[in-house]
């Protein structure tokens, strides 16, 4: 048992897995992180808006990461974390190829999945040409055309946003009836919307054609559009009983009401983005480093 016993054992290595891990390294802490390497933004290739690893390939951000927390002696293990359960005064944690860790707690940054709308052809050009974040992605279609699909998740304000970065934007309903609310938003920025019926999207050599269901075409530097996303929560049942992982979580720090275990990363209080990702992956590791000094040094530190 000692000797799979680690202070944290963090799931996920992406931005907020890997800078909680740095912290853990940094704090003499023996810790894991184990990871199945399905980033939420792999599709992309590359990430932006992380000051010096602007435009960085996402794989050679990770791997050159790896290297760097290795150094502190974290362990890294490729697998997918299939339970995550609470024992006594551990966490066990169990992995597809039948590893069996314990932790004295548990960080826990999965992500999200995005679940892209129902358009043939979409997922394609996720990350290539269609995109949700304006911050990660506009600026290299800078004064194009763009295309705001609003026939699956409401996007008024997506295209209203982008209006700093288009040329012209089209916010294409694909049917959907809008609701007042949303028709005012986008009559607001001066945004026309298109509301036929589409049947898919396809890639051409300067973007994307929207092909509509009488026949016609249009074309677009690049479309936008907001998705829903999905909490990547199943090793944690039945321990967790909410839907997600926010409604546990009590503090900015991470911490939730599910004992030892600690949040971070898209899956916690945080804005959808890498480095805020990392922030709260760091966040989360000094929280879990003072609770371990308080649990080893009762009385030692201010109680929460
Ligand atoms: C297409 C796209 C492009 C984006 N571009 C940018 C950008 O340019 N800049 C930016 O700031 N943000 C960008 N984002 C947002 C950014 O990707 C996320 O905010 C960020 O990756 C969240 O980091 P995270 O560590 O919480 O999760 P993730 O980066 O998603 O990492 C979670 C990790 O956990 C692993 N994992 C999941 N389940 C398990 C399991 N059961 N066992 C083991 N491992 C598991 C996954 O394989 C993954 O490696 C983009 C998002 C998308 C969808």
């Amino acid at each position: 048992m000692t000797d799979n016993l680690y202070d944290a054992v963090v799931v996920g290595g992406g931005p907020a897995g890997l800078n909680g891990a740095l912290y853990l390294g940094r704090s003499l802490r023996r810790a894991i992180v184990i990871d199945s390497g399905e980033a939420r933004n792999m599709a992309a290739g590359v990430m932006h808006n992380v000051v010096t690893n602007d435009g960085v390939e996402i794989a050679d951000f990770r791997a050159r990461a790896r290297k760097e927390i290795s150094a502190y002696g974290v362990e890294f293990l490729d697998d997918e974390v299939t339970s995550v359960a609470p024992d006594g005064d551990r966490i066990v944690v169990e992995t597809r190829s039948g590893a069996r860790l314990h932790g004295r707690t548990v960080l826990y940054t999965a992500g999200m999945r995005s679940i892209l709308p129902e358009l043939p052809g979409l997922a394609e050009l996720w990350g290539k040409r269609a995109f949700e974040c304006p911050y990660c992605h506009a600026y290299e279609v800078r004064n194009g055309a763009f295309g705001v699909y609003g026939g699956g998740e409401p996007s008024e304000c997506l295209a209203a946003t982008l209006t700093q970065w288009a040329s012209s934007l089209t916010y294409l309903s694909d049917q959907r009836e809008l609701p007042e609310e949303e028709s005012k938003h986008l009559a607001a920025s001066g945004i026309p919307t298109v509301t036929d019926r589409i049947l898919g999207v396809s890639e051409h050599p300067d973007g994307v054609s929207v092909k509509f269901a009488d026949g016609r075409t249009q074309e677009f530097t690049a479309l936008f559009m907001h998705t829903k996303a999905e909490p990547r929560i199943a090793p944690l049942r039945p321990w967790l009983e909410a839907d997600d992982l926010e409604a546990v979580q009590t503090d900015e720090r991470g911490r939730t009401s599910l004992p030892r275990l600690y949040v971070a990363g898209d899956l916690g209080k945080n804005m959808h983005q890498a480095a805020m990702a990392a922030a709260s992956g760091g966040l989360a590791a000094m929280a879990i480093n003072a609770d371990l000094v308080r649990e080893d040094r009762p009385g030692s530190l201010y109680d929460l």
